[in-house]
């Protein structure tokens, strides 16, 4: 049996394996996805057991997204741009890092929100892991993006760092008011939100018009998605870019195209149990 790991650390609340499983029985692939906790100290050991034949690839996340570069032999252009993998390839023993959260998170908008990113006025809230593939993908659509978070300093450093790709600034907590109002696109790529009724941006704050996207899907409905809806703006949680990110990284791994819908019911399925 063909085998894919996800390298994670914590690894037992992931969403992935249920998704991946049902993916690969449907499209009849003798496969089987499993997620595996890996403390940093073991990571080197971890991505080379991944050259086995039987191995297809990887999925890597939280702690690794960074670490594991050193131990890849090749990445690809999106990868190295956004200088983080989340998919590992094993071509014949070689391993290959690609980044599929930005694609993942454009198509997630495009596909399933029946939103275009070009031309979008968009502010984009965290400076993390999350942030960097979507302010990346949104710049490489022809989106504008001001991003603001916490710590002022991440955000004009993400901001410079991927400034040659487009439209990109970093807020300061006074600009941040009449960026949001004024905004089509509101993302919200920290991880507030996560807890019950918790939310990135003060109550009432809110995008006059367009679409709010929260990168969280537990709980489904964050308190800033509540808020959104109830101001009558379109909303898209985080399970549709899990949705799309993982559909890539199947198709990396297989040369198929993913069965979006069947993914999307796993992944619904596993939310709810
Ligand atoms: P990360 O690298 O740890 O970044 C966390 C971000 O949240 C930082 O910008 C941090 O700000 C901010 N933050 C944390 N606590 C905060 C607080 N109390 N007040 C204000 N800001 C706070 O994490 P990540 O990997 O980017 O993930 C961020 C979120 O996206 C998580 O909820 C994750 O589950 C979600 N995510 C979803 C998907 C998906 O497929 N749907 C994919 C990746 C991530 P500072 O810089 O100030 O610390």
């Amino acid at each position: 049996m063909l085998k894919v790991y996800l390298l994670a650390h914590p690894a037992g609340h992931s969403l992935s394996p249920a998704m991946h499983n049902a993916a690969f029985a449907a499209l009849g692939i003798n496969a089987h996805y499993q997620a595996k906790d890996i403390p940093p100290e073991a990571l080197a050991a971890a991505v080379a057991e991944l050259r086995a034949p039987e191995v297809l690839g990887a999925n890597v996340t939280i702690p690794h997204k960074v670490a594991i570069l050193p131990h890849l032999d090749a990445l690809s252009d999106t990868a190295s741009a956004i200088g983080a993998v989340n998919t590992v390839i094993n071509q014949s023993g070689r391993l290959i890092g690609h980044n599929t959260d930005a694609s993942g998170f454009i198509r997630a908008l495009r596909e399933l929100g029946g939103v275009e990113p070009r031309g979008q006025r968009a502010v984009v809230l965290g400076a993390g892991g999350a942030a960097r593939a979507v302010v990346y993908g949104l710049l490489a659509q022809g989106a504008e993006v001001a991003l603001y978070n916490r710590t002022a300093e991440r955000a004009a450093a993400l901001a410079r760092a991927l400034h040659h790709l487009g439209s990109v600034r970093a807020l300061s907590e006074g600009e941040l008011a009449d960026a949001v109002r004024r905004c089509t696109l509101l993302v919200n790529a920290t991880s507030v939100g996560m807890a019950q009724g918790a939310s990135p941006l003060p109550k009432g704050l809110l995008p006059e018009r367009g679409t709010v996207v929260d990168l969280i899907y537990r709980p489904a409905r964050t308190q800033l998605l509540a808020e959104a809806e109830a101001a009558g703006l379109a909303t898209q949680n985080g399970l549709a870019m899990l949705a799309l990110q993982g559909a890539e990284a199947l198709t990396c791994w297989t040369g198929r195209e993913a069965p979006l819908a069947v993914m999307l019911a796993a992944l619904n399925a596993a939310l709810h149990s």
